[in-house]
């Protein structure tokens, strides 16, 4: 089969590469669309694969082309998007059903080959069907919404109340969207993208902030008549935001840390005190899923997929690009630093459905 290879930084080379096999309880996907998440950045520019030559991919979505002969729920022809996660199933966290925590998983397209690949074999319970309407693309967002489902189930949200998304990328655009599934009252975005922005009001925003704009913290508590948000969802990982959070976040409200930060953050006595007086809830959150496995985040982005009520828009990605052009895919690496947005690669066969 063909793959995207990762050699070493910025260093990705179209080649043959061995097709995997059909495992016992396994499904083989030909994969068609596949999303370059945040985290796979450094793995491509900053040394942080765990070996090389690796087939990165976490994100994707294809269709069964094989299953093994002890398989039953998923078909041949099957549209399906790919849970990444292989948690032990044995270890105390993954009988509690916190697979987020096992120490002995394994992830593909990080520690075995992924969506980079023509073909990959996954457990039959690491795909999950999903409406074969539904554009290869849009499959690819399957494990972002995931992502932003888990951060908010972790709140116990409740709707009718504020909440305020900070960061209009991938994650926090699903973000929005849940808020809005799951009844929010106001939802407020915070990015500093104007496109990025654009999009999270024709998802469904109420209001959209510019932490670029003079004197925003006013005006984002005037919104709620300077009571603040009862739920704020940390979805870019920066210092920045990450503080952000402490001031927006109401009394006895509800922080969720979903973005991984790249940096060390420092608070001020004032902004860490902010955590004492307000008595607010502070968690964070890792990866997506739940019992049983892959979990509710999964059943229902796959039903909000096929009913409509999550959206696609195709600005959430920045580029869509033929894998096949790694020349452009690490020109468009290169230029993130300045443009953000998701990359997306399409495979040979992406357009056969
Ligand atoms: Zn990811
Ligand atoms: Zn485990």
């Amino acid at each position: 089969m063909k793959a995207a290879v990762l050699y070493g930084d910025y260093d990705l080379r179209y080649e043959e590469f061995p097709e995997p096999e059909i495992q016992p309880g396994c499904v083989k996907i030909q994969v068609k669309a596949c999303g370059i998440c945040g985290s796979d950045i450094p793995r491509i520019t900053a040394g942080g694969a765990h070996y090389y030559p690796i087939v990165l991919g976490h994100e994707f979505s294809g269709i069964i082309t094989e299953t093994a002969s002890d398989v039953h729920r998923l078909s041949v022809g099957d549209h399906v998007a790919a849970v990444p996660l292989i948690p032990c199933m044995k270890c105390r966290d993954c009988e509690q059903g916190h697979y987020s925590q096992c120490k002995h998983y394994t992830f593909i397209g990080s520690r075995i080959q992924g969506g980079f690949g023509e073909y990959v074999v996954l457990p039959e319970r690491n795909a999950v069907r999903i409406d074969p309407d539904i554009p290869f693309e849009q499959g690819a967002l399957f494990e972002p919404s995931t992502v932003a489902l888990h951060g908010l189930r972790l709140t116990g949200f409740q709707g009718g109340k504020a909440v305020a998304i900070l960061g209009g990328g991938t994650i926090g655009l699903f973000a929005l969207q849940w808020a809005r599934i799951l009844g929010a009252g106001k939802i407020v975005v915070f990015g500093r993208d104007k496109k990025h922005l654009s999009v999270a009001k024709r998802l469904g925003a109420d209001e959209v902030i510019s932490t670029l704009d003079d004197g925003y913290l006013d005006q984002a508590l005037a919104m709620t008549d300077n009571i603040g948000y009862d739920y704020v969802f940390e979805a870019a990982g920066a210092a920045a935001t990450i503080q952000l959070s402490f001031d927006l976040v109401c009394n006895h409200g509800s922080v969720c840390m979903i973005g991984t930060p790249t940096k060390s953050i420092e608070f001020t006595r004032r902004q860490w005190e902010l955590l004492n007086r307000k008595e607010f809830h502070l968690t964070g959150s890792w990866m997506s899923g739940s019992a049983p496995f892959p979990g509710d985040e999964w059943a229902l982005t796959a039903q909000c997929f096929a009913d409509g009520r999550l959206k696609y828009d195709p600005e959430i990605f920045y580029r869509q690009i033929p894998i096949q052009n790694t020349m452009e895919i690490v020109e468009a690496l290169r230029e993130r630093s300045r443009i953000k947005g998701r990359i997306l690669l399409l495979h040979e066969n992406a357009s056969v459905r």
